[in-house]
């Protein structure tokens, strides 16, 4: 297993920061082992008093040092900020360095097994505050490995305000070998709020360049370098998308339909049928993703439940049960609407990606194109629209993107847009 942070791509200055504190963590534990009461103490009566003494307690997190409780990972969609978090939780539980890949410390945690880091993804479209209660007490608890609790919040943007409140009292008041890895689209209040940004690190991570994805693809993935190259490109520096795209033909298919569609608005008619194949392809992208994990969920909450006893006190189980299966099922909704949504947006991405194509031709701008295979057919749009139609088209899609993202029905705003599109 190579080196914890090899698969964050295009962030070295990251990296480098994290790896500091993983290090200078590293040096709080080490002075906590020397002396004879480690930080493990540090809820006690006695060490309060010496705290509020003035006291620096050896082995406690001090910030002022590279190593701080609470840290937020930004950049957009794709730029691997949960692969950070992942990475960075490895280094601080790695025994040997600051992420060696080799000990049991990184193992287990790049794996998903370690006990004393927590991955919260919310399957919902937001992280509640129960969720959040319950993950706040749980992560309080002594680190049975002897180092860190790491609890890895992915979305962060979508906590409640409830549930933010609750991490928000965590992160206050820290337990002394707790530590929480936020991940948000951005520091925006939107995304997170200021009282919880004002208590973080801020580790921000860029696009990485097309390069960048395409090494990675060849070197992990064992893609061939012509097709990580274009993968990498027409995915605008979303790693994950650009492995889908390479390897699965499905996905190929729906970003080829998607690019099909400035072509096909030759009327009013065609738009709306546009807009609904484009509808139903995200519904059919989001069935796939989830309908798997629905039934494998259902099953295990039946067996574990014991659904088809006859024995006695079969029936009065059944009717507990019945209220289980009730809330998974609630639960299983909201995540098809979210992955409706992102498939959806997904798709969104990719045409707005041909429109400024068109528009950097038009202006002739020296940048690569995003989908190279469309390119002809953006280099013919941007003669008939010129500079200012085809901006006008991508602002569409992106106003699309806005009133989803403000709650519009998708409906409504995709065939707002493909009338806009068709009208120019
Ligand atoms: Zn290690």
């Amino acid at each position: 297993m190579p080196d914890v942070f090899a698969d964050l791509v295009g962030q070295d200055e990251a990296v480098a920061e994290l790896r500091r504190a993983a290090g200078a963590a590293a040096a709080v534990l080490r002075a906590g082992a020397a002396d004879r009461a480690p930080a493990l103490v540090a809820a006690g009566p006695a060490s309060e008093a010496a705290s509020e003494a003035g006291d620096t307690e050896p082995g406690v997190l001090d910030p002022s040092t590279g190593m701080t409780h609470a840290w937020i990972f930004t950049g957009p969609p794709g730029s691997g900020r949960s692969v950070a978090a992942r990475a960075f939780a490895a280094a601080l539980q790695c025994t040997y360095g600051t992420g060696c890949g080799e000990c049991p410390g990184c193992h287990t945690t790049m794996g998903g097994t370690n006990a004393d880091v927590r991955m919260v993804v919310p399957e919902g479209l937001s992280i509640g505050v129960g969720e959040m209660r319950a993950l706040v007490l749980r992560a309080a608890s002594t680190p049975s490995g002897g180092r860190w609790q790491v609890v890895v919040i992915e979305d962060a943007d979508r906590l409640t305000e409830a549930a933010g409140n609750a991490l928000l009292k965590a992160i206050e008041e820290p337990p002394p070998r707790t530590v929480f890895l936020l991940c948000a689209p951005s520091t925006h209040p939107d995304d997170i709020s200021v009282t919880i940004r004002s208590r973080c690190r801020v580790v921000p991570l860029r696009q990485p360049p097309a390069a960048a994805v395409a090494e990675v693809l060849v070197r992990r993935d064992g893609i061939a370098p012509d097709v990580a190259q274009w993968a990498a490109a027409a995915a605008q520096g979303h790693v994950g998308r650009a492995r889908r795209l390479a390897r699965d033909p499905e996905a190929r298919k729906r970003r080829e339909a998607v690019l099909a569609v400035p072509r096909r608005l030759t009327g009013v008619g065609a738009a709306f049928d546009a807009a609904s194949a484009l509808i139903e392809a995200a519904e059919a992208e989001a069935e796939a993703s989830v309908s798997e994990a629905d039934a494998t969920e259902r099953a295990a909450l039946e067996t574990a439940l014991g659904a088809g006893g006859t024995g006695r006190g079969a029936a009065g189980a059944m009717r507990g049960a019945a209220g289980q299966l009730k809330e998974l099922e609630k639960r299983q909704k909201s995540r098809a609407t979210r992955a409706q949504r992102d498939a959806l947006d997904r798709a969104l991405v990719d045409l707005a990606g041909f429109y400024r194509d068109a528009l950097t031709m038009a202006l002739r701008a020296p940048v690569d194109p995003v989908h190279t295979d469309t390119a002809a057919l953006a280099g013919a749009g941007a003669q008939k629209w010129d500079a200012e139609g085809s901006l006008r088209r991508l602002e569409a899609v992106l106003a699309c993107r806005a009133a989803i993202e403000a709650n519009v029905k998708p409906r409504i705003a995709v065939e707002a847009m493909m009338l806009a599109l068709w009208k120019g």
